[in-house]
């Protein structure tokens, strides 16, 4: 064993009990050789545009409290149990390989469940790795984070016309900020990342994603990010209410109560089942998304949510389709130019 190998942690996927050396630095997190590459998203009943989903780091080292990812399976458990994220070394290879083999050009997404720019992606650079070789075969990357993003990413994504950059600012108040999640980008360099981002030519989107109730859902606060972002060069606001993953509501609820919510509050407010998780109810989420939506007209941007619903005649209805204010909930679309018919070889 080399020196810098703290322990072993044991994971046990699909029948199978694998021993893995655990890297100290820059925190702790085990490689994993792995035959993935990407899950396709299709177009659905989610409003989702589709896409190419890539999730290199399993485990996020940045803490949001309300992480979505915490309620998956897999090595996202595995890392709520023994803190390790799992990298997915040589990931960029099983990529580029699969995209020769595909007929068709949708955007691929890093990360929806894990953040590209956390501390481990400094060790290994996969997030670069993967833009270079995604935009190296013409396909648009489309990036969220709350981290910074490095030099390297903005130049790799400017290659291609169609690629855009997410950045999640949750809050005005950076001493908020901290208390949210325990490590990623500052407020200011959130900001920052925004005015690079559009500076090399990329397509540039604001998330408020997610608002949190009675904790940073202040609306002066929110139309201050707007105007900021729109300032700093945000060209499209995407929205949603914190949503609960079932199974979560209990540490989720302990940790808002510790922030100053009250347990009777919370159950009143979060009353809308659907996606395996709690939202909170219409009568909360209607005002606040006809307030910001106003406040991004105002400064020029378009509007969208990001998996909204309302309960209506026993059915769940989208929300985009009052709300959305762009060609589609990613602000723009992609030209059907690029996208070849067919979609064979995805799974
Ligand atoms: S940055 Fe994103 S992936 Fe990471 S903990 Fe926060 S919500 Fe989860």
């Amino acid at each position: 064993m080399s020196a810098w190998v703290l322990q072993t942690v044991k994971r046990r996927l699909g029948g199978r009990t694998c021993p893995y050396e655990v890297q100290a630095e820059p925190l702790p997190h085990i490689v994993v050789q792995s035959k993935k590459d990407f899950t396709f998203w299709p177009a659905s009943a989610t409003e989702c545009t589709p896409r190419l989903l890539v999730n290199h780091y399993n485990g996020c080292t940045h803490r949001c409290f309300f992480c979505y990812s915490r309620a998956l399976p897999g090595h996202f458990a595995f890392f709520e149990q023994d803190g390790c994220v799992a990298v997915f070394e040589g990931l960029e290879r099983n990529i580029e390989r699969r995209l020769r083999r595909l007929n068709t050009l949708y955007p691929v997404q890093l990360s929806p469940a894990t953040d590209p720019f956390q501390p481990v992606n400094e060790r290994y650079e996969l997030t670069e790795r993967i833009i270079d070789v995604v935009t190296r075969q013409n396909v648009p990357v489309d990036v969220l984070t709350k981290g910074r993003y490095s030099d390297e990413a903005i130049h790799l994504m400017a290659r291609h016309p169609y690629s855009i950059g997410q950045v999640t600012i949750l809050t005005p108040h950076e001493s908020l900020r901290r208390k949210l999640m325990m490590s990623g980008a500052t407020t200011e360099q959130l900001f920052e990342n925004l005015n690079r981002l559009r500076c090399a030519g990329i397509y540039t989107i604001l998330r408020l994603d997610p608002i949190i109730p009675g904790i940073s859902d202040n609306l002066d606060d929110l139309c201050a990010v707007i105007q900021q972002a729109a300032a700093a060069g945000a060209q499209h606001v995407i929205v949603s209410a914190m949503r609960i993953p079932y199974r979560m509501r209990q540490q989720v609820f302990l940790r808002l109560m510790e922030l100053g919510a009250t347990k009777e509050a919370l159950q009143s407010l979060y009353t809308d089942r659907y996606d395996s998780s709690l939202h909170p109810k219409w009568a909360y989420r209607k005002p606040l998304f006809d307030e910001l939506k106003a406040e991004a007209r105002r400064q020029g941007l378009t509007f969208a949510l990001c998996r909204e619903f309302v309960h209506e005649a026993g059915r769940l209805r989208g929300l985009n389709q009052d709300y959305c204010t762009a060609d589609n909930c990613e602000g723009r679309a992609f030209p059907k130019a690029f996208v070849q018919v067919g979609l064979s070889g995805l799974g």
